[in-house]
């Protein structure tokens, strides 16, 4: 989540992402926008949740107007909440309780400016994973780049370029790299081209348990940056 002057934005919603904001005191209806990167269950499976609890208010009551919410994603978001909530899709009866769908608005995006309003601009572009984008953010004077999941990407390093945050995946060791994701090695490369201020690690699977600080170090000695490798509620004042 990132806090700002004009609200609360959220960088994807895997499972978990409400109970989370909950334990951290965050009403969910705070949430103004979201942005997916793509359709990963890891990174959606919490956006049905909130779309429902917009519906009731902070006593557990009917919301009368719920607050909008924008939610930004690859091609394919429209399908997607279709098959979820729609009268034919999984959660079918949700869509009876909608009568305020309009307070949902989806944008699907692929290339260039996304998002432009009060102290926020936001940038996407392509990257290869699975119909996957990446965002850049340029909010409340600050620069921020989001990889989602990505191979080593050109597209990324465009993306990211000079920002005072980066947020990258690194799945996994180079000796253990599988699927469309980026190695701790593939990582440096990214970071010496893009040279953001400060690099935070993400997406860390099960083969960096107990290496988090080898990687951590690993990364500040080869790139000269400011490195944290992150886990779940974690905050990073700027
Ligand atoms: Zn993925
Ligand atoms: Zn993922």
């Amino acid at each position: 989540m990132i806090e700002y002057s004009q609200g609360n934005v959220l960088l994807d919603i895997g499972p978990g992402t409400i109970e989370k904001l909950r334990r951290r005191n965050v009403n969910p209806n705070t949430i103004s926008r979201i942005f997916i990167t793509h359709l990963h269950l890891d990174h959606v499976l919490d956006l049905p949740a909130i779309i429902k609890i917009r519906l009731f208010d902070e006593v557990g009551g009917p919301n009368p107007a719920p607050p909008n919410l924008d939610v930004y994603g690859p091609v394919g978001l429209r399908n997607f909440l279709y098959k979820m909530i729609s009268p034919e899709g999984v959660y079918s009866y949700l869509s009876e309780m909608m009568k305020y769908y309009s307070y949902l608005r989806i944008r699907e995006v692929g290339e260039g400016l996304v998002e432009e309003s009060v102290n926020l601009r936001v940038y996407s572009s392509h990257v290869e994973h699975y119909d996957s984008v990446a965002y850049r953010f340029e909010i409340d004077g600050y620069s921020l780049a989001y990889s989602g999941d990505t191979v080593y990407d050109e597209r990324m390093i465009k993306l990211a370029e000079n920002v005072d945050i980066l947020i990258h995946e690194c799945s996994f060791p180079k000796e253990l790299l599988l699927g469309k994701h980026t190695s701790d090695e593939e990582l440096i490369k990214v970071v010496k081209s893009a040279q953001p201020k400060i690099l935070l690690v993400t997406h860390l699977y099960p083969a960096w348990e107990g290496r988090e600080g080898q990687l951590e170090e690993k990364l500040r000695r080869e790139t000269g940056c400011r490195v944290y490798v992150v886990k779940d509620m974690d905050i990073l004042e700027v």
